[in-house]
């Protein structure tokens, strides 16, 4: 599939007339529409819910578009409970899917109201030595071990991953948790991250609904909802085909009548902790080409960095690059497009096919929406870029302001650098 842009050159010129690059642009009108589909997808099952998974792209203004959809928000750190909280996300609009957990973050979600998913069997006695008493509500996170397969592609190792219960423990769990006083239970698995095939859910659904059926058989527990987390992916590559979620949604009812109707289980909720697919493809992140060099290779220096956007960095994943307004012209030339960083891994493209590259192009890059931002960081003293929405009128909003030199010295507190420097904000364009 041809990848397009949501943001013309037009608009770009428009924009850094406000704001420089680099930042991070969000598209509204594809943000709505994706979630819309997702809801129809799953509206087959009266109480499906969607909880986003805040650490994707923790930004407010962004998640409450989604609250308006009634999703609720997948939380795993104390202040990722506090964001969901600051905007009116609580209770049970909350599911605090976290691992290795920190005491207080038990506390917090508790104090909330939110559905805790249990990544661990001694997180029982933890957790009821933390805040005091087993909740009514509880959910427990199940890893098969194993190879997680479709046909005969493996699609991930969950037997190396150090997430969730083996089969015999989430049976002890959920008969300890019983006996604690829990009424209603959720089971969760996480095994494969990224998938662009309509099969993963489905082929996930199996696996937990047949678990299901045999943890209410044992324990005789009352399993409230089932939660497919996340790992419905989005074509980062033009040669691949995106997932139908309509598909994706019909295959799980498929599943779902052959193996929890029959079994008298047809009043299970399924939940969902969609990141990437709700948020991926509808960011970008706008940076200039400030600098070409020719040495061994062809180099086109941009003004952001690993910084702003680790994946190709850290996983060597592919981002799709749109030189703005050369669209149509042919990929003749062959770079590597890098960032500043003194690391020579931080490269956006490597050996990349793009049409001639002019000092001041704007470089659109895709699919930056999730795991995108929210995995920034300050290595070489570099600053987190803005971020924007461009609304569905057009307009563009400003929904997180770039850092500046006296934010990142803000917690230096027995020095005075960061005081010194107010009033003196180093520009960034
Ligand atoms: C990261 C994560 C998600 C979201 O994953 P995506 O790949 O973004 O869909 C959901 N649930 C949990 C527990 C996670 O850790």
């Amino acid at each position: 599939m041809e990848k397009k842009t949501f943001v013309t050159k037009e608009q770009i010129e428009e924009i850094v007339k406000t704001y420089p690059t680099p930042f991070h642009l969000y598209d509204e009108k594809g943000i709505r529409e994706n979630v819309k589909a997702l809801k129809e997808a799953f509206s087959w099952n009266p109480g499906y819910k969607e909880y986003f998974a805040v650490k994707a792209t923790p930004n407010p203004f962004l998640i409450q578009i989604l609250k308006e959809y009634g999703c609720g928000c997948d939380c795993s750190s104390y202040t990722e409970l506090m964001l969901s909280d600051a905007i009116g996300v609580n209770g049970e609009n909350i599911m605090f899917s976290s691992n290795d957990t920190p005491k207080e973050d038990f506390v917090l979600a508790d104090k909330l109201g939110a559905i805790i998913n249990l990544d661990d069997i001694t997180h029982i006695e933890f957790l009821e030595s933390a805040i005091g008493h087993i909740p009514e509500t509880i959910s427990c996170r199940y890893n098969p071990g194993g190879l997680f397969k479709i046909s005969n592609d493996i699609m991930d190792n969950p037997g190396d991953a150090k997430y969730g219960m083996t089969t015999e423990q989430i049976v002890e769990a959920y008969k300890i948790l019983k006996s604690k006083g829990a009424k209603e239970f959720g089971l969760h698995a996480f095994l494969a991250s990224n998938t662009v095939t309509n099969d993963y859910y489905p082929m996930l659904a199996k696996v937990l609904f047949e678990q299901a059926v045999k943890l209410k058989e044992e324990t005789g527990v009352h399993i409230k909802f089932i939660n497919l987390s996340g790992g419905v992916g989005i074509p980062y590559r033009p040669d691949q085909e995106p997932n139908d979620i309509r598909a994706i949604g019909e295959g799980v009812r498929k599943v779902y009548e052959e193996v929890l109707v029959p079994a008298g289980m047809g009043d299970v909720a399924i939940y969902t902790e969609l990141g990437r697919f709700m948020m991926g493809p509808y960011g970008c992140l706008v940076t200039k080409a400030i600098h070409e060099k020719h040495t061994y290779k062809e180099y086109i220096g941009v003004d952001a960095c690993a910084a702003n956007l680790m994946r190709p960095a850290m996983y060597g994943a592919y981002h799709h690059i749109t030189v703005a307004g050369k669209e149509n012209a042919p990929c003749d030339h062959v770079y590597d497009i890098t960032g500043s960083l003194c690391e020579n891994n931080d490269k956006f493209a490597i050996d990349r096919k793009l049409p001639k590259i002019d000092i001041g192009d704007y470089l659109i890059i895709h699919d930056a929406g999730a795991h995108g931002f929210s995995m920034g960081y300050n290595y070489n003293g570099k600053l987190r870029s803005a971020e924007l929405l461009l609304k569905e009128d057009g307009s563009v909003q400003l929904i997180r302001r770039a850092e500046t030199p006296s934010d990142y010295f803000a917690t230096f507190d027995c020095f005075d650098i960061g005081k010194k420097l107010i009033g003196k904000e180093k520009k960034t364009d």
